[in-house]
């Protein structure tokens, strides 16, 4: 393992090189498109030219290094992760991929070796979508799906999506062009924390991703009668916030009941005109619905509406549930986990297969190419906080697996398709 150890310090060194770029100081946050992300774009960019890439940031802003194989023909296997981060984030969610990616294409630089495919490393400009609040606009560029709509979003300045682009350089009339070809994609491949405690407990350094979770986001909207605190009497109020408070323990109780490990999460009440001394009239909660099997998901929306619906018919109150935003489960490449499962075997760990509560740029990916996620143990799988952070030991045990899976891979596209 003496071999990884210098790796590991260096790609450590970057890490916190990076983390000293931030808009805030104390604190890490990288927002799509401001000046701190670009300081941090530009030395990823540094760092891949000198790992003798080509390099070039394309429309959205994505840095890109291309290590081409000398095969004609050749397909391209992606790596890649992101450099935006939430903000007060931790230094390792996103850079750790892209770093990991760097260190692996060194390390074949360097030894001469010539790969029967390219290898385009990607850093990603915005997977965490706190500017414009969309997710994964680097990412749906690469893959082909970027919607053009979104370019209007404005942020909390009031600058549009379209008018950020063009401060960085970018047009977005060759958004279009940074697309990878359909026919062109061999895999993509992407390292990132698990940003959960399983790993974690379980003691193990690394594990592959079997699935990613989907995810339904909706409103629920309890209406009721608003009133004086001192003069309805309890048995003739419709209190809107009561409801609420119901149907959130509810849901609370219909997850943890669920199998196929179903999520539920209400991360938002707002009572309209609350006041201590009102009766709530109205109350809108959020909805957050996830799990990594469709059918499981689907169920446990239906289920969700029938609590909203007897909570209000018993209690008396209105109620409206809209469903805000839904994207489907994604299963990870059963082929390309196989390799990754054989290199983690072979460095002497078990294998187990982990679910992605989080999103990842995987997503928008795999509707163009296999997808396939190694998660690499985090402290007490503490995530979007400062105090993330991943052991020297489990960084080693991620490139020897990251190096064996490189070299299966040689091994069964060393044709071109
Ligand atoms: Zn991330």
């Amino acid at each position: 393992m003496n071999v990884y150890l210098q790796r590991a310090e260096n790609i450590v060194s970057r890490i916190h090189e990076l983390a000293a770029v931030s808009e805030t100081s104390p604190g890490i946050t990288r927002r799509y498109g401001t000046a701190a992300a670009l300081e941090a774009g530009s030395k990823v960019m540094g760092w891949m030219r000198a790992a003798g890439l080509q390099t070039r940031v394309d429309a959205i802003g994505n840095i890109r290094g291309l290590l081409s194989s000398p095969v004609a023909g050749a397909g391209t296997l992606v790596i890649a992760s992101h450099i935006d981060t939430v903000v007060n984030a931790g230094r390792w969610d996103g850079p750790l991929g892209v770093l990991m990616g760097l260190d692996l294409l060194e390390n074949v630089v360097c030894s001469g070796r010539k790969l029967p495919f390219h290898v385009e490393l990607i850093a990603f400009c915005d997977e965490e979508g706190v500017r414009f609040h969309t997710t994964y606009l680097g990412s749906k560029v690469v893959a082909g799906s970027f919607e053009k709509e979104v370019l209007d979003r404005k942020d909390e300045e009031g600058v549009s999506l379209g008018e950020a682009m063009h401060k960085i350089g970018g047009d977005p009339a060759d958004l279009e062009r940074d697309a990878i070809p359909p026919d062109q994609w061999l895999g993509y491949f992407e390292i990132h924390i698990e940003q959960g405690p399983v790993l974690y407990e379980s003691k193990i350094p690394v594990g592959p991703v079997k699935a990613i979770a989907g995810q339904v986001r909706a409103e629920v909207i309890f209406k009721g009668m608003a009133g004086h605190a001192g003069t309805v009497p309890m048995d003739m109020r419709n209190d809107a916030l009561c409801g609420a408070a119901e149907f959130v323990l509810a849901l609370e109780g219909l997850a943890r009941a669920s199998e196929g490990g179903l999520v539920a999460t209400v991360g938002k009440l707002q009572i309209t005109n609350a006041a201590s001394n009102v009766i709530p009239g109205e109350v809108v909660c959020s909805v957050d619905i996830r799990s990594a099997d469709e059918e499981v998901l689907s169920r446990g929306l239906t289920r969700c509406r029938g609590l909203v619906a007897e909570i209000g018919a018993r209690r008396g109150l209105t109620v409206l549930l809209n469903v805000v935003q839904t994207s489907p489960p994604v299963i990870c490449d059963a082929r390309m986990n196989e390799l990754l499962g054989r290199a983690i075997g072979a460095a002497g760990y078990e294998v187990l297969e982990l679910v992605s509560g989080a999103g990842h740029d995987a997503v928008p990916i795999s509707a163009v190419a296999p997808v396939c996620m190694m998660f690499v143990r985090c402290h007490k799988g503490i995530s979007h906080h400062p105090l993330e952070h991943v052991e020297m030991e489990d960084l080693r045990a991620a490139i020897a697996v990251a190096d064996d899976l490189l070299h299966q891979l040689s091994e069964i596209w060393k044709y071109p398709l």
